[in-house]
């Protein structure tokens, strides 16, 4: 039996899988179990931000893997207690929860918002403002937040305490906090699954300044733009606003899973002992590898991902078959005249893997890509969107 036969036997049919058993990988390349070899345009949907078999990664990873795998949240461990400090000195922020994933950091996030806001204005405050078309995770509460009804059909009742308001409508954004009670505003400055949509600097600013004025908390969402991955450490910092609250993921493990909850001066003290908790949160190997990340995204290398942005943004912006193009850094949308999946499907033919948002092609490469397979990747892409 074929693996492709195995894992449709016995794998929850949760996902729709392309046709391609990938057996090995590096760097920006992967190859399949038929020997062929394909540049990845997707890495792992923003994970594995330094490629696959990085060698300061695996390093980091493999010499604490060797030294202690897990330890429980009973005790202390140098990467955890590193990972943090490094994450609290490159934002500004004072503490962080370590969690699995995106929807647990933004479950968190949640938790930290709806205790603030009830302790400070009264239990009734607990309703987050979120925006539509945004995504924050599977959970039954991050679905809850998650701006797109599709998503909620069959999994009522969700968990109460959630509205959602059009992204960069200023003023339907401050009606729902005039109205609702709200505990939070959450939202991804690049709304990533909804389409590669960014935010306005106008909405950004105006969701800060009545946060700042009615003391909500600010939420970022930055588990698919955070990391490196918009051409700053994180997303927000493109607006110059400070987040009470940022929740990641994704990228900030280059490979293994990792979430964090990162608290601002104000959020700090919210959470006390028993209040939240995760089992494998803060795993010492995870932290490692994220260490390993965290302390190579540094201006230098942030410059690169913004040269390699302005080149595919030159390349694709008014190429035959290419409607628009949108995003920040290595984030990237891009509208075709053809149906997105014959793209998918073409390029994938020609040995270039890329992802899909809602109709739209996605580019979430490697923020160390070599630029000759980048190159190699774009002049794919225009030549598959022709007519
Ligand atoms: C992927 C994603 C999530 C969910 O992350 P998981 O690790 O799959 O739970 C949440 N928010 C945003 C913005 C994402 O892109």
């Amino acid at each position: 039996m074929s693996i492709t036969s195995v894992d449709k036997e016995y794998v929850a049919g949760t996902y729709g899988r392309f046709p391609v058993e990938l057996v090995c990988g590096k760097g920006s390349l992967f190859t399949d179990s038929r020997g062929k070899e394909y540049i990845d345009m997707g890495s792992g949907i923003g994970v594995t931000c330094f490629g696959t078999g990085d060698e300061t990664w695996l390093a980091a990873v493999t010499e604490q893997l060797h030294k202690l795998q897990h330890t429980s949240n009973l005790y202390y461990t140098e990467p955890c207690a590193l990972l943090a400090k490094a994450l609290c000195e490159k934002t500004g922020m004072k503490k962080v929860f370590f969690s699995n994933s995106g929807a647990e950091a933004n479950e968190c996030a949640i938790k930290v918002a709806r205790k603030y806001s009830a302790e400070k204005k009264g239990a009734e405050y607990y309703t987050i403002i979120t925006l539509e078309q945004s995504f924050h995770g599977r959970t039954l509460t991050t679905l809850a937040a998650t701006g797109q009804e599709h998503f909620h059909q069959l999994f009522q009742p969700l968990t109460p305490g959630f509205v959602s308001v059009p992204a960069n409508d200023a003023a339907a954004l401050e009606q729902a906090v005039n109205t609702c009670k709200p505990a939070g505003i959450l939202f991804e400055v690049v709304q990533g699954e909804g389409g590669v949509l960014p935010l306005t600097e106008e909405f950004v600013l105006t969701a800060a300044k009545l946060c700042h004025e009615h003391d909500i908390p600010l939420m970022v969402d930055e588990v698919q733009t955070g990391n490196g991955r918009t051409g700053t450490l994180y997303g927000y910092m493109h607006f110059g606003i400070q987040p009470d609250i940022v929740s990641t993921a994704k990228g900030l493990g280059g490979g293994l899973p990792i979430g964090a909850t990162l608290m601002n001066e104000k959020m700090q003290n919210v959470l006390t002992p028993g209040d939240h908790g995760s089992t494998y949160g803060g795993n010492p190997v995870c932290c490692a590898g994220a260490l390993s990340v965290i302390r190579r995204l540094d201006d230098r290398f942030l410059s690169e991902v913004q040269l390699k942005s302005a080149y595919i943004f030159s390349q694709l912006q008014g190429a035959e078959g290419i409607e628009s193009v949108s995003g920040m850094g290595l984030m990237i949308g891009i509208e075709t005249t053809k149906p997105v999946k014959e793209v998918i499907s073409a390029c994938m033919e020609r040995g270039v893997l890329c992802l899909s948002a809602k109709h739209k092609l996605r580019l979430l490469p490697a923020l160390n890509i070599p630029m000759a397979q980048l190159k190699t990747a774009i002049d794919v892409i225009k030549d598959v969107c022709k007519a």
